[in-house]
């Protein structure tokens, strides 16, 4: 009785070591993914900082929608048979469960919203975000994944969709509710190619604002996708200073910088248009093209407009490039 009592005690002692130690483990694993998220977060920091060329490379909303059009067509309609995740530390960590809840899923369509692509099913929709060095590609099964193919969606047409992801700032999210309370989505501003964006709607939001207005545009309250390049190429076009307050533009200058915004953005989609069937390459950086710039790195050169040399600043830490000539 007596040694079945200490057996007891031993047994409950050992448990509760295993436990502490399960506990510390975990915790150890807990700091060493944060430690590693911000370890990245100040690499690319440093990046940004440099302006380094590879930023040119991040996805913006014309890769974004340039990567939805490309893989639209391969996979919509398609029955998904199995997910892969090679690696779960994104942005956010990969659900434990994505394989569980996308297999046998029919994706239904696929969008895109600002910088997030939406593939719908019946249950749900999968979030795709590309962060800041993420592509999907399709490829076949013959395919040898790389060190950064982090996710494999199969589908029952043998078709792959594969992300890659060699900084790992991207998402791949899963939500069964109604995607307009989503909590990434349900505070962003309008898309800037569709009708609900108008320069009217710039014009009020601006009253009493004193942010330069290059700022207030990349807010994504006010508008969605107007990256950084878009900002200073769009304030070129419509000839206004980047760095006025944005209280302090009128109604007809945005009219035109809507205009300007649509225009920049356009070109940059349809110049993804041609790029399109990187999209079934197996090697290769799919759909991040070059551009035309007027002015996005071009600090120094003369304006193309009157040949003034073209002055940078820094806005909110990113290069900010103008003229003092053609933009007021
Ligand atoms: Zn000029």
């Amino acid at each position: 009785m007596h040694f079945k009592f200490s057996g007891n005690v031993l047994r409950n002692q050992y448990r509760l070591y295993r436990l502490g130690i399960q506990c510390l483990v975990s915790l150890i694993e807990r700091i060493e993914s944060g430690l590693a998220q911000l370890l990245r977060l100040i690499y690319v920091k440093i990046k940004l900082l440099n302006n380094n060329q590879d930023c040119l490379k991040m996805p913006e909303l014309p890769e974004v929608e340039t990567t939805c059009r490309g893989i639209a067509p391969h996979i919509q309609g398609q029955i998904i048979k199995q997910v892969i995740v090679r690696q779960p530390q994104l942005r956010w960590r990969v659900p434990e469960d994505l394989n569980q809840i996308l297999t046998s899923l029919v994706i239904k369509s696929v969008s895109r919203r600002a910088k997030y692509l939406l593939m719908t099913t019946s249950a749900g929709t999968m979030l795709v975000h590309l962060g800041m060095s993420g592509s999907l590609r399709i490829v076949t099964t013959d395919q040898e994944t790389g060190k950064h193919d982090h996710i494999d969606f199969i589908f029952n047409n043998g078709v792959i969709m594969r992300y890659n992801d060699p900084r790992r700032f991207g998402a791949v999210l899963w939500t069964s509710e109604p995607l307009e309370n989503h909590p990434l989505l349900k505070d962003l501003g309008p898309e800037p190619l569709l009708a609900d964006f108008t320069g009217e709607l710039l014009y009020s939001l601006s009253r009493n604002r004193k942010v330069p207005v290059k700022s207030f545009i990349m807010d994504s309250h006010v508008v969605v996708g107007v990256g950084n390049i878009y900002a200073n190429e769009a304030l070129f076009t419509a000839g206004i200073l980047p760095l006025r307050q944005a209280g302090k533009v009128s109604l007809a200058r945005y009219q035109k910088l809507v205009s300007c915004i649509q225009v920049v953005l356009q070109n940059s989609i349809q110049q993804g248009g041609t790029t399109l069937r990187d999209f079934v390459n197996e090697t290769g950086n799919p759909g991040y093209f070059k551009q035309q710039l007027k002015v996005y790195g071009r600090k120094g050169l003369p304006c193309y407009a009157c040949q003034q040399l073209l002055t940078e600043a820094r806005l909110a830490n990113r290069s900010t490039v103008f003229c003092t000539n053609c933009q007021r």
